[in-house]
């Protein structure tokens, strides 16, 4: 071993320990140092790197610092702000002789010991061996030691540099290490190495569990965070805000009180909308789909306040007359009260178009101080129009009553399914039967819409039906519903209806004032007889607001103060009268003969004229009548062959006469049965000779012995009778008690006259 002496300056270093052939970067702060470092670079690069014996110590002496140390070259030196960094490269270990210079910076007489040579004794490579086995335990256990480092310690056979170039790579005690550097004799210093690699080991080992554990655990909390934030990020880039857009809906879903399930599964979707390219399909798709479920009125509704009087009074309030409606509407708002909203029946009011069901239904909302929203269901034959459609479809929508729930935006509303006769069935199913479902209170408050999926609570909303007739409703939906007829207006009501309501309404949408226009009561009669043939308002209320638009235009064009409207220039704004009352005729007749009839618009009256001509016997019926109607006609010939005697009739008529029966009018529907008397009354009018008297009109049903059976419509059929002009009318006299429906005007302008049976009818109808 041959050992040179230089002189140095000794740079001092608290940590590490540097070791020969290893290459150390190293800030140094220390000004002294520093110096030392300059002073070095000025001769030939060498410092002997020296550990101080406590770090802790400022002021040192040249008895603090070990003795064996490292001599190193400086690669390279930096100046950086406040320090100097240096890149050494260890050559080999130094042993201070003593020191030469203790100010500014210590210098010192090192003696360089040289390790170059080897015994490679199988002690040496015994050891080496040993050390190399832990090593790799080590490795095993420390993965972020780049594995060319690895392979070039495992690659020293040299046992003193192994274990050096193993002590610089392994976590040891800064003693140890010093001791390792200090210590000269390979064999000894490879026993310390060895027993201090196997803590090192397990320490590594056990760090490495801590990290992976709290990694894990970071993991589970921040992965996901961090994801998120990276997504936002790269959202940002790209200049979307679709992160913002989900965390908006995140809000919104806590917001929104949906329940335990379903937030979770809407939190699930709002995660997918954020995973999908933005622009996507599918992206659409489940914003829509986010937003509709959101825009549901999910929160509970505030408690309503009910006063019936108050009611009462809002009812009478937006509508003239239907007092018996206005009573049951009172009845049963009194029963829903008293059973806490919870009895099952949905009021359906029925009724010709343009009564008042719609605007009844309002005030109904009005009266509870509820929202209200309509639902029209006229034409709707697909279950998915009340069920939605499932997601899977393309346009897939939710059905109409979730989408009325979105409208409204509160849980209570009074929703009115308008128009429940008009809704059909085909193969995509049947949607009375969904409706069943949205009426039932056992069932709605679980309603499932195919399209929003989750669960939602119907219960706490109103329904009212609306309905022209109730013989196309199927019969369940029939079973749940309350039914309230309203049957429409006497001529009298429209007059009052219009002059205090419509009027207003009508002024109301064109923007004009009372005093700029004038109806008079004799115009409004006209437009009620000539311009209108309805039992409700609708047509009237139309006419009303086109006279005050044409009005407002004249005023315009004029620049007058006012119109006035009579009954003579009324024809100036409306165009020539379109209905002239019924023709009663001019004079009494034989062979025709005025019925009665019930249709949608209220009631009509129905003149049915009989021919008969030499001929073989045959009956024709012309007129587009219906089955019922034709049968009701034969019936009513086979009661005249029957009683061809008493009616001093030629019995032999069904042989050598031919019988015409003819139905002219196209508006009027003709089935039924109720023309049953008016036609025999027509046909044995013909064959006697005797004319029927034109101020009579009759209704009812005929049987094969001449009985007459009760008709329905009495009120609207009364109605029509009157306005055509007829004072007289027969009816069935099991329709007796009806008569208290009809209306007063209109009762006191009639005589009714109740028969049982044919003969009554005769006597009465024919001269
Ligand atoms: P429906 O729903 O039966 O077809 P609407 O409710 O739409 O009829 O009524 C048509 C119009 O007539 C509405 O403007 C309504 O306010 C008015 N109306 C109907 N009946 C009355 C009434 N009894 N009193 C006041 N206005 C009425």
């Amino acid at each position: 071993m041959s050992n040179y002496t230089h002189n140095l300056p000794a740079v001092v270093i608290r940590e590490p320990v540097m070791f020969p052939y290893m290459q150390l970067n190293f800030d140094v702060t220390d000004p002294l140092a520093q110096m030392a470092a300059g002073e070095a670079m000025r001769r030939d690069s060498r410092v002997f790197v020296v550990l101080q014996k406590r770090p802790e110590k400022e002021e040192i002496t040249s008895g603090d610092l070990y003795e064996t140390g490292t001599i190193a070259v400086i690669k390279q030196i930096m100046r950086m702000p406040g320090s100097v960094r240096l890149i050494l490269q260890g050559v080999a270990r130094g042993i201070v002789r003593e020191y030469t210079q203790i100010a500014p910076f210590f210098e010192c007489e090192v003696t360089e010991i040289d390790e170059t040579y080897a015994e490679y004794s199988k002690t040496e490579e015994a050891y080496c061996r040993v050390i190399k086995k832990k090593l790799e335990e080590f490795f095993a256990v420390s993965p972020s030691i780049p594995a060319e480092r690895v392979y070039k310690v495992l690659s020293i056979n040299h046992l003193g540099q192994l274990c050096d170039a193993a002590a610089s790579m392994v976590e040891l005690d800064l003693n140890i290490k010093q001791a390792l550097l200090s210590e000269l004799n390979f064999t000894r210093r490879a026993q310390i190495l060895i027993s201090n690699l196997s803590r090192a080991v397990e320490v590594t080992e056990i760090e490495q569990e801590i990290i992976k554990k709290t990694r894990q655990r970071m993991d589970e909390n921040q992965h996901e965070y961090f994801l998120r934030e990276q997504l936002k990020v790269i959202h940002e880039e790209l200049g979307e805000d679709e992160a913002a857009e989900a965390e908006e809906l995140r809000k919104r879903i806590k917001k929104a009180k949906i329940g335990k399930d379903g937030t979770e599964k809407l939190m699930k979707d709002v995660d997918r909308f954020e995973r999908m390219p933005p622009a996507s399909n599918e992206s659409a798709v489940i914003r829509a789909y986010l937003e509709t479920v959101l825009d549901l009125p999910w929160l509970k509704p505030k408690k309503e306040k009910f006063d019936i009087i108050k009611a009462g009074e809002i009812l009478d309030e937006d509508h003239y007359g239907l007092e018996k409606v206005k009573e049951r509407i009172l009845e049963f708002l009194a029963v829903r009260r008293m059973t806490g909203g919870k009895n099952t029946t949905v009021l359906c009011l029925e009724g010709p178009p343009g009564v008042g069901k719609t605007s009844v239904a309002r005030s109904v909302a009005r009266a509870l101080g509820r929202k209200f929203v309509r639902v029209s269901l006229g034409g709707i034959h697909d279950e998915a129009d009340i069920r939605g459609h499932r997601k899977t479809y393309i346009g897939a929508m939710d059905g109409r009553i979730m989408a009325a729930m979105r409208e409204v935006k509160v849980k209570n509303p009074v929703m009115l399914l308008d128009e429940i006769d008009k809704m059909g069935r085909d193969y995509k199913g049947d949607p009375s039967a969904a409706l069943l479902e949205v009426l039932d209170n056992e069932q709605n408050m679980e309603f499932r819409d195919h399209y929003i999926e989750l669960p939602f609570d119907l219960s706490e909303v109103m329904f009212i039906t609306t309905a022209n007739t109730l013989d196309t409703i199927a019969p369940p939906l029939l079973d749940r519903m309350e039914i309230i007829r309203l049957s429409g207006y006497t001529a009298s009501e429209k007059l009052h209806i219009a002059r205090g309501y419509l009027m207003d309404k009508a002024l109301n949408k064109t923007g004009m004032k009372l005093e700029q226009i004038e109806i008079t009561d004799g115009a409004l009669d006209k437009i009620i007889s000539g311009y209108t043939r309805e039992a409700g308002v609708r047509k009237l209320e139309q006419s009303i607001e086109a006279l005050c638009r044409k009005a407002a235009k004249t005023l315009l064009e004029t620049g007058e103060e006012s119109v006035k409207i009579t009954e003579e220039n009324l024809s100036d704004y409306l165009g020539r009268e379109r209905y002239h009352t019924d023709n009663m005729n001019d004079t009494d007749e034989v062979g025709i003969a005025r019925g009665l009839a019930w249709t949608s618009a209220g009631g009509d009256t129905l003149s049915i004229e009989v021919n008969v001509m030499d001929g073989t016997g045959k009956v024709e019926l012309t007129g587009k009548l219906g089955d019922v109607m034709q049968e009701s006609a034969k019936a009513a010939i086979s009661y005249i062959r029957g009683a061809a005697d008493r009616l001093n009739i030629d019995g032999s008529f069904y042989e050598n006469k031919d019988i015409h029966i003819h139905v002219p009018e196209g508006a009027v529907p003709k089935d039924g049965p109720s023309a049953g008397i008016t036609m025999a009354t027509a046909v044995i009018s013909s064959l006697t000779s005797r004319p029927v008297r034109r101020d009579v009109a009759m209704t009812g049903e005929i049987t094969l012995r001449g009985r007459v059976l009760p008709i329905g419509g009495l009120k609207e059929k009364s109605m029509a009778a009157y306005r055509a002009g007829i004072r007289t009318v027969i009816i069935p006299k099991e329709n007796t008690p009806d008569i208290d429906d009809v209306p007063e005007e209109i009762r006191g302008g009639i005589n009714f006259i109740p028969v049982s049976n044919m003969d009554s009818v005769i006597e009465t109808a024919l001269k």
